[in-house]
């Protein structure tokens, strides 16, 4: 019973290592999303805040017109 038991917990804590070794990095980090409007269907997602608000940006201007300042990227952001 004892060393069954633990057998299945070093079994699934060799799994989470695993998992954690190939995602460890990108989890260490805040992923941020900014969804454009609706009717738009644009959305962006990034590690990097400072990439996120050129991108939208960017994409502000060139399919809307609009401009849009960083503390707007900011509002609309949210943590994933
Ligand atoms: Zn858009």
């Amino acid at each position: 019973m004892q060393s069954q038991s633990m057998n299945k917990s070093s079994m699934s804590k060799g799994m989470m290592n695993k998992d954690f070794m190939s995602k460890g990095m990108m989890m260490e980090e805040k992923l941020m999303k900014v969804s454009c409007a609706p009717e738009c269907g644009f959305s962006m997602t990034s590690h990097d805040e400072n990439e996120l608000i050129g991108m939208i940006k960017a994409h502000a201007k060139n399919m809307h017109n609009k401009k849009v300042t960083s503390d707007e990227v900011r509002s609309m952001m949210e943590m994933i």
